[in-house]
């Protein structure tokens, strides 16, 4: 398909809108967030009615990582209960959002730069419905989500986000879901119910972060390997933080940036989420 039938195969979706369709990047945090009525699950809730209703949602979750890059195609995508040791209430909760293979179809012909496959077997992981079922509880929205290909380096990861561009025009939300500080094995469980109790290094990293996103210097963000030590200990591995570059990628020059959920949790973790536009 050349670049522009792949336009017009497009347009015959999602009408284009006046404004575009803000981003968003959610620190998803602990799966039990999926059912816990708390300040971070309020705050994705208020986020929702604070932005247009979006005609669907595309996510980009830390969890669902693939050699290429993949994006779910199936007329209704299973709940997908990636984890383990959660309560029963946890696995039972079924978040039945349609997906949208035409919009898969006019997704996947955006990309120049890599072929995405259309996928049917994958679903919505935690990374998603967590979050998604506060955001739109009826379920009536279409989600999709877009997979990582875990054999790029970050830079491919940001520019790959930019040909997700057009979609903000036709109103789908675009969500990075992941966090930006997340090292598990440093966990301090004795102090998971002290609201934002962060190490030192947590806490640094919190704000370098917030400073570059700011300031637009995603080429620091992009090249985070070079912020030292305490970005090495915030991204151990990348998964949790990539889904931020794609929010990134997306992003108009001047656009306004806004910070929420910004808040330390159990010591080496960040809720922090941005809302961009
Ligand atoms: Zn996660």
């Amino acid at each position: 398909m050349t670049g522009l039938s792949a336009f017009n195969a497009f347009t015959r979706g999602l009408k284009e809108q006046e404004q575009i369709m803000p981003v968003l990047f959610i620190g998803h945090g602990s799966p039990m967030n999926g059912i816990e009525d708390n300040l971070f699950s309020q705050r994705w809730k208020k986020m929702a009615q604070e932005i247009p209703q979006p005609a669907a949602v595309l996510v980009v979750s830390a969890h669902w990582m693939s050699k290429g890059t993949r994006i779910t195609a199936m007329d209704f995508p299973k709940t997908i209960h990636d984890f383990g040791g959660f309560p029963k209430e946890l696995f039972d909760v079924q978040y039945n959002a349609p997906g949208d293979p035409l919009l898969a179809k006019e997704t996947a012909a955006l990309f120049t730069t890599t072929k995405v496959e259309l996928d049917h077997d994958w679903g919505l992981d935690h990374g998603t419905w967590t979050v998604v079922r506060h955001m739109y509880p009826d379920a009536h929205i279409p989600v999709l989500q877009l997979s990582i290909d875990y054999t790029k380096d970050p830079q491919y990861h940001y520019d790959l986000a930019k040909e997700l561009y057009q979609l903000r025009k036709k109103g789908v939300l675009i969500i990075g879901s992941g966090n930006m500080v997340h090292n598990l094995r440093m966990v301090a469980w004795d102090k998971m119910d002290e609201p934002g109790f962060g190490f030192d290094w947590a806490l640094q990293m919190n704000e370098q972060f917030k400073n570059l996103i700011s300031s637009g210097d995603h080429q620091s963000l992009i090249h985070y390997e070079s912020l030292g030590k305490p970005a090495l200990l915030a991204i151990p591995t990348v998964e949790h933080y990539l889904p931020l570059l794609y929010s990134l990628g997306v992003k108009e020059k001047n656009e306004p940036v806004r910070f929420f959920n910004d808040q330390a949790v159990a010591g080496s973790l960040t809720m922090t989420s941005v809302k961009i536009g």
